[in-house]
């Protein structure tokens, strides 16, 4: 585990450091490389160019941690726009749009669960009209017992919503197997977020040995996995399980974000899988840009740089 993992995410939560590096004008530095552009028209454009080459996507708009009721609904505001815009485009049927619950309310202190229950529903409800889907990102530990609520409750009306779980908690080998049920749409991620030790694993080799492992419940189960990693060696082993478990393609999906190994999504696609993107946009870029900083420290020398030159 690389040395500035911890720093880089500690940083990720810090409201001083985002606020100093946020204001300053970074959109031509290193933050383009992993976000298209701050505006809906600057999302839908990269989405069609991504369809255009065999690619799948997923939307997010950037934003966590919001303790602003207000900042929740612009959110909703923004995700119902962006649903209207993919569909005007005839996009619908190979984007969808994926939501952190801590954007849509919730961390607020009252009735956060519940104001973010009913804000993803109308998000649900927009993407419904909209002909395509909601995928529920999972952000730290502390929020995953109130966002598999939230994705129980949402799939009473919207059985198409989408999880995410983390091969890095401890939990998530039992939480494939409660949701590998036929018409279930799991993501399987190793984990963004610094956890303690009781909850997750820490060593790099066991969170693979993890990740393994629920690649396994999930392919063997009924359900639709979403196999999102950039990792070689556990693309191989999802490949080869999923002929194991005779899973065809189509049957399950291959992931990875924006702008990290494009020429290893072109080729899966062209090999005949079904390939999706993970496409951020929007101002909040911070918190985003930190995690995949603590994933790859080597990029930390290209983000400073930018910062000075300030382009
Ligand atoms: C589609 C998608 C959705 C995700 N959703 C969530 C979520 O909801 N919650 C959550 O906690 N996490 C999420 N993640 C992040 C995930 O948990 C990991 O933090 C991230 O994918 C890095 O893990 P890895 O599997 O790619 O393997 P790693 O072992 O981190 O990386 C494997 C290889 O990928 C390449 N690589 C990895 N990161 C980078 C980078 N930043 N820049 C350039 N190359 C890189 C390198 O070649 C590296 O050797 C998501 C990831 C994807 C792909």
């Amino acid at each position: 585990m690389s040395l500035l993992r911890q720093p880089l995410l500690l940083l990720a939560r810090s409201a001083a450091v985002k606020k100093a590096v946020s204001t300053m004008p970074v959109s031509a530095g290193i933050v383009r490389s992993y976000v298209p552009g701050e505006t809906t028209a600057t999302a839908v454009d990269a989405t069609a160019d991504l369809v255009d080459d065999g690619l799948r996507v997923t939307l997010d708009f950037l934003g966590e941690d919001t303790l602003d009721a207000e900042q929740a609904e612009a959110t909703v505001a923004a995700y119902v726009d962006l649903l209207e815009q993919l569909a005007v485009r005839g996009l619908t049927r190979s984007a969808e749009v994926s939501v952190k619950l801590s954007a849509v309310g919730q961390a607020l202190p009252d009735n956060g669960h519940k104001i973010a229950l009913e804000n993803a529903r109308t998000i649900c409800r927009a993407a419904r009209n909209a002909g395509t889907t909601v995928t529920l990102d999972m952000e730290d530990h502390t929020t995953t017992d109130s966002t598999l609520a939230i994705l129980h409750e949402l799939r009473k009306d919207f059985p198409e919503t989408g999880a995410v779980l983390q091969a890095a908690l401890r939990r998530t080998e039992a939480d494939c197997r409660a949701l590998a049920h036929e018409g279930s749409r799991v993501r399987l991620c190793k984990g963004a977020y610094l956890e303690p030790e009781h909850a997750a694993f820490v060593d790099k080799l066991e969170i693979d040995r993890s990740y393994v492992r629920c690649l396994k419940v999930l392919l063997a189960g009924e359900g639709y996995p979403m196999i999102a990693t950039h990792d070689p060696r556990m693309v191989r082993i999802a490949s080869s399980l999923a002929s194991r478990y005779g899973r065809t393609p189509g049957t399950y999906e291959f992931q990875m974000l924006y702008g990290i190994r494009p020429e290893e999504q072109r080729r899966l696609a062209k090999d005949g899988e079904t390939v999706r993107v993970y496409v951020p946009y929007g101002l909040e870029w911070y918190g985003y840009l930190m995690r995949r900083l603590a994933e790859r420290p080597q990029n930390l020398t290209f983000f400073l740089r930018s910062l000075i030159s300030k382009k």
